[in-house]
């Protein structure tokens, strides 16, 4: 192994084990239809007085948050809106979201909305609470240090587990480059799982979040340095997605799928708390940033060329998968495939296609030096790839 590698290694041991026994504050989960009403109760109890609603035009649009506002009056919680947030969240974003904050004098957040809200909502609460600093300065691990205002995180994909997790993604307004904060505090205090918001995600949406969720599971789980938390929320998220997701994206109004959706993509988001994500999140942030490909489709369709490419160091975990959710074959290696099979016809089935048709050449070495630069030392992939192997799969993905 070249020594490279061995300090990635030791670099990867230390934070896997950082995450697994770091005190990373859960948040507090409340589910089940109308939990989103459990809130102003919550808030009041804090003794906050002011909150700032963060959220999409989307939902003020079609005016779906109407009860919700008018149950934070009744209790005598005052708020004030921040909608602009539009997919992948931008610096310039947050900085409109942190005027907004002080200007109407709020002390905590309500995020609604997929994990592109919720995120907003993170690194708005790490500018509030270190306001000397940007958000490219708080970029990698632990730069903010500080608690932040409360969140209470309503996720609306099924999706991202950004409720559940320590990083907030964030896309640079200059370059398009997006990278994370990674943090404990940044951890929401409340994670609120109501199927009843997710009920209107138009079908693609929920394939697309849902293979999200999957990507976060496996890459946790076939990471190295896998710890059994980590392993148990991501069998539990892999199961779940399996048994609902395709249910989700047929029937869009069946409650039963959506809260188990949710549950999934909480489980996953847990999953990638102590465990990281991997190189196909590396190569979907590329994508992402350049692009404009939504999170969720870029994770689908590189994820099943990632895993194979890995060959023989995945194939006892993906064989494990394949068992769980019940797919069979006559060997360690067979089963596996079968297991990357199943992606590309959950994948098919939901109308997502297998290549990137955005993707031009002329990125590649923009999009493998940043995949590398996400990915190494941090991620603890399976294996450590350079520059080259990267280009592999990006000639793959055209
Ligand atoms: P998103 O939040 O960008 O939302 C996608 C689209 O769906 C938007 O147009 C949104 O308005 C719409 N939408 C959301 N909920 C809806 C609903 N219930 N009904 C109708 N429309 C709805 O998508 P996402 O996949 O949830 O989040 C993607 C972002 O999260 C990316 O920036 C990604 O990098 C980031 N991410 C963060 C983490 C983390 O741990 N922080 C993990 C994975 C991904």
């Amino acid at each position: 192994m070249k020594l490279r590698n061995v300090y990635y290694r030791v670099h990867q041991f230390g934070f896997s084990a950082f995450m697994y026994l770091a005190p990373l504050r859960d948040a507090k989960v409340l589910s089940g239809a109308g939990s989103i009403y459990k809130i102003p109760e919550l808030v009041k109890q804090e003794g906050l007085k002011k909150v700032l609603v963060v959220t999409t035009p989307g939902f003020i649009r079609r005016g779906s948050l109407t009860p919700f506002f008018e149950s934070l009056t009744k209790v005598g919680v005052s708020y004030a809106v921040f909608s602009e947030v539009q997919p992948d969240p931008t610096t310039d974003c947050i900085e409109e979201a942190v005027a907004r904050y002080s200007k109407e004098q709020c002390e905590a957040i309500i995020a609604i909305g997929g994990g592109s809200v919720i995120d907003c909502s993170k690194a708005l609460g790490a500018r509030i609470a270190r306001p000397k600093k940007s958000i490219p300065q708080m970029a990698g691990l632990l730069k903010v240090l500080k608690r932040i205002p409360n969140i209470y995180a309503v996720p609306t994909t099924a999706g991202t587990g950004s409720e559940a997790t320590a990083g907030a993604v964030i896309t640079n307004a200059a370059d398009h480059y997006k990278f994370t904060i990674l943090d404990l505090c940044l951890v929401p205090q409340y994670a609120i799982l109501d199927p009843e918001l997710t009920v209107g995600l138009p079908a693609h949406i929920t394939a697309v979040t849902g293979m999200d969720a999957l990507t976060h599971a496996v890459e946790a789980y076939t990471n190295r340095f896998c710890s059994p938390t980590a392993k148990k929320y991501a069998f539990e998220s892999v199961k779940l997605i399996y048994e609902n997701l395709l249910t989700a994206y047929e029937d869009g109004s069946n409650l039963k799928a959506r809260e188990n959706m949710l549950l999934a993509s909480y489980y996953a988001g847990m999953a990638i708390n102590s465990n990281f994500i991997g190189y196909v999140h590396a190569i979907a942030h590329g994508i992402g940033g350049l692009y404009g490909v939504t999170h969720g489709m870029a994770n689908a369709i590189i994820m099943p060329y990632v895993l194979e490419a890995f060959g023989d160091a995945t194939s006892k975990k993906l064989s494990n998968l394949a068992e769980l959710v019940g797919i069979g074959g006559a060997s360690e290696q067979k089963k596996a495939k079968a297991f990357i099979d199943s992606i590309r016809e959950m994948n098919k089935k939901m109308n997502i296609p297998d290549k990137v048709a955005e993707l031009q050449e002329k990125d590649f070495k923009t999009l493998t030096s940043r995949a590398v630069k996400e990915g190494n030392p941090t991620y603890p992939v399976p294996v450590i790839w350079e520059e080259k192997e990267f280009e592999e799969v990006l000639k793959w993905l055209r």
